[in-house]
């Protein structure tokens, strides 16, 4: 028999002692929680619909959904994929439905139904969980045969003292303040295939951008956020936006504008159908073409100067704003500092760790909370 104890009932804590319990009943497990109950971010994720893992097909590489801690959930992944997380919950009951990007949500479309599997199986299975207790050091926890710390981002300074190397916490996840009149006219305007970057560096991503009132957001945005999240806190949210509005190359997009030829259309008339007719009125502003210029006025000069537009356009980045509420912290519990295998802490044995606690997180699309499972899994199975 062993004695266990959980600091903090998120998602990686909950899944982790109910894992513990299935593999040995007589264990005790007692989970310790800051707040007045268990759970209460996991029942806000995916905007209360728990996008709770990824079919990962659409994964080209792993490095680009995981930004830090990718060579370690490569080998947790191994041991506790997306299909292990569903039959895991399958066993509960829970069915699910896989979108078409590849995120994975409960067929109920309620986050809660995750909640209430994890809360029954824990009072089933005879978890003690102690609400209402912050654990400002696990100094103040002795007597275990174990314990596992799975209080979340930006709380590892509840290791103060131990030596554990903390890697300092940073936002991720975020959408851009943009210093633009033109762009934030657009507001609402989405846009399919874009690349973004950032000048000066090799941070880019590629996918959907919504412009908003106050810059940029989507999908793209937040990929940026999160690949380049260290280097914007460290420039304190400064620097400057590319945007290639084709995601296609210098050739390929002067090719396609080429094909216009001498034609006397309007230029402002005959947008690449990817763009709307407003975004490109914004570009060709930009290129510093007149709307009523028509193809045959526009000579090499301008054509290079619209196609610079089209793949290079940049604008000043102000600041971040948070999405929807919604943000992960890089940053926490060196992974240099645990066994890869267990989890364990190199140097306090018997000291766990799992989930966002960890120096490990995603971009948005389920892999966040399969983190905190493929985590918790690990843990639970080394002790
Ligand atoms: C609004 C929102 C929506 C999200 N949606 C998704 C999504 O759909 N899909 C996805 O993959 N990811 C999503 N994420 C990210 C995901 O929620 C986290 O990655 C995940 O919850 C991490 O799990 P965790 O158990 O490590 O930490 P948490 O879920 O944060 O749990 C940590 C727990 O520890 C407790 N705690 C902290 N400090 C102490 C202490 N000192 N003593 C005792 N208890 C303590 C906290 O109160 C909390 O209950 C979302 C995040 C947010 C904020």
């Amino acid at each position: 028999m062993k004695n266990i104890a959980i600091i903090g009932a998120g998602a990686a804590g909950c899944f982790c002692a109910v894992e513990i319990k299935r593999l040995y009943p007589s264990y005790e497990v007692t989970v310790y929680e800051a707040a007045s109950r268990p759970m209460i971010k996991l029942g806000l994720t995916g905007g209360g619909r728990c996008n709770i893992t990824n079919s990962f097909e659409g994964v080209e590489a792993l490095a680009d959904v995981y930004p830090r801690g990718v060579n370690l959930m490569k080998r947790l992944l191994h041991s506790f994929g997306p299909s292990d997380c569903l039959n895991w919950f399958g066993e509960y009951g829970v069915r699910f439905v896989t979108q078409e990007d590849g995120c994975v949500f409960p067929e109920s479309q309620d986050a809660m139904q995750i909640v209430h599997v994890l809360e029954r199986a824990m009072r089933e299975f005879g978890v003690k969980l102690v609400c209402n207790r912050k654990i400002a050091n696990i100094s103040e926890l002795s007597g275990y045969d174990a314990m596992v710390v799975t209080t979340g981002g930006g709380t590892a300074h509840l290791l103060a003292g131990t030596g554990i190397e903390l890697v300092p916490d940073v936002p991720s996840l975020f959408t851009l303040k943009i210093d633009n009149d033109g762009l934030r006219s657009l507001m609402g305007t989405v846009v399919d295939n874009v690349t973004l970057g950032i000048a000066g560096t090799r941070f880019r991503s590629h996918g959907t951008l919504l412009l908003t009132d106050w810059g940029v957001s989507g999908p793209a945005t937040l990929r940026l956020s999160s690949y380049a999240a260290r280097w914007l806190a460290a420039e304190q949210y400064q620097g400057t936006l590319l945007v290639n509005w084709m995601d296609s190359s210098e050739s390929s997009v002067r090719e396609q504008l080429a094909a216009n030829g001498d034609s006397g259309r309007m230029i402002a008339n005959s947008h690449p159908e990817e763009l709307s007719d407003r975004l490109w009125r914004h570009l060709l502003q930009r290129a510093g073409i007149r709307e009523d210029c028509r193809w045959a006025e526009l000579g090499s000069k301008g054509l290079s100067r619209l196609v610079n537009t089209l793949i290079s356009d940049s604008y000043p980045i102000v600041g971040r704003a948070k999405f929807k509420e919604e943000f992960v912290t890089c940053g926490g519990v060196s992974l240099n500092e645990v066994r890869p295998d267990s989890l364990e802490s190199r140097r306090i044995p018997g000291l766990y760790f799992a989930g966002e606690v960890l120096d490990i997180d995603a971009v948005t699309g389920g892999f966040n909370l399969q983190a905190a499972w493929s985590t918790a899994w690990a843990v639970a199975h080394a002790i």
